[in-house]
């Protein structure tokens, strides 16, 4: 038993990668180029999605999405309190007001029973979080969307792989954003792409994401010169490098036995883990789904545990073993409370799931025996 620090998350980087990230190096060639042009073609075969655009990170996704809707002061965008602050940040970086709905205390996401009392006449944007890969119930979610012309935009930065009644997540409804940060089911160091079928949504991320630039345009406005695109809209610096598309052309094609492996840690957990009653664990919702398990995430029982979140992940940490805290509930944060008058209180299930839930180590890489150790340790601390 090796008692080396276990992180709760490290990503699994094969030779290919490598190799191909020292290849492009060596090309000439390391910013947007060909390797992002293959990851591109990649993602569209992977997501049967018409528009599928590489970014800088998942916020970045999230950000423009975001501004493509074009919101108005006052505007309201729904989403979750159980998620990271990027979700609520692009929110408000975009000029819209982040509304809250509570989870539902059994699969931690969005409740689908809260969501229609949260709609008003402000409402734009319903943008859920499939937390931990585990698939928002998209059904009722895209049949309020429908019935209330709103647009939605799932923040997917957990559930690359996921799949809602037979369906991976990416390949059908409004909009997605998935993340490739190093702790994520797949990665490209920092990345994520969005995935849309609507074209025009496509074209404004497109051009947003790189300078305000539109190759088109110039087609129909270069009088002559050797200039070759037109600058239609200030726009940000948020491209992929070939360096990461050159490792995440890869990841992608490793994706399924990441995913393989993550499932057999969770149900691991799970087994090993049922009749210890110092954890309230996972539960599956009832529809149909495929989870990625990006996180396993039980909440402690206080009283029975004789301990608090805090305590547990600092004795696991004296004993060489990493946690994660997905997440503190965004809208106690102190901006956040400000600003829009958030108070404890406010979201109770969220609030509760805030205060006892952990990540416990889970990574493709993850042997039985570390799998082994983290729950020696547990015992150990418990008792
Ligand atoms: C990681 C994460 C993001 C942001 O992803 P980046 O690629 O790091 O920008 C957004 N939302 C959620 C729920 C996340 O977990």
């Amino acid at each position: 038993m090796s008692d080396e620090f276990l992180p709760f998350s490290r990503p699994t980087i094969s030779q290919n990668a490598i190799d191909d990230v020292v290849a492009c190096l060596k090309s000439g060639w390391i910013t947007t180029g060909p390797r992002v042009t293959q990851f591109t073609e990649d993602l569209k075969t992977y997501f049967k999605a018409p528009y599928v655009l590489p970014i800088a990170s998942a916020t970045a996704g999230l950000h423009l999405a975001l501004l493509a809707m074009n919101l108005e002061p006052g505007d309201e965008v729904i989403t979750t309190p159980l998620t990271f602050a990027a979700t609520l940040n692009t929110i408000v970086l975009a000029g819209g007001k982040p509304v809250l709905v509570d989870i539902d205390p059994r699969t931690l996401n969005m409740d689908m029973n809260a969501l229609e009392d949260a709609i008003n006449d402000n409402t734009r944007v319903i943008m859920p979080v499939h937390f931990a890969g585990l698939p928002v119930d998209l059904d009722p979610l895209y049949e309020l969307a429908n019935r209330h012309g709103l647009r939605v935009i799932e923040d997917a930065a957990h559930a690359i792989a996921s799949e809602y009644k037979g369906k991976r997540l990416g390949s059908f409804g409004d909009t997605q954003v998935f993340s490739f940060h190093p702790n994520k089911n797949m990665t490209t160091g920092e990345g994520g792409c969005v995935v849309t079928r609507d074209q025009e949504l496509a074209d404004q991320i497109a051009r947003l994401r790189f300078h305000g630039m539109d190759r088109q345009a110039w087609n129909r406005f270069a009088k002559s010169g050797s200039q070759d695109y037109e600058i239609v809209m200030p726009g940000f610096k948020y491209n992929m490098m070939d360096i990461q598309a050159a490792i995440g052309i890869h990841q992608l094609r490793e994706l399924d036995g990441f995913i393989a492996r993550r499932i057999e840690l969770a149900e691991r957990y799970q087994e090993a883990l049922s009749d210890w009653p110092q954890w309230t664990l996972p539960s599956k919702p009832d529809y149909d789904h495929y989870h990625s398990w990006h996180l396993y995430t039980p909440l402690i029982n206080e009283d029975v545990a004789n301990m608090n979140r805090d305590q547990f992940m600092s004795e696991m940490k004296e004993n060489n073993i990493g946690t994660g805290l997905h997440y503190r509930a965004v809208h106690l944060y102190p901006y956040y409370r400000q600003a829009f008058d958030f108070n404890p209180g406010d979201f109770p299930h969220a609030e509760d799931a805030c205060e006892r839930i952990v990540s416990l180590p889970l990574f493709p890489l993850m042997t039985d025996a570390d799998h082994d150790r983290v729950l020696d340790v547990m015992y150990k601390i418990f008792n």
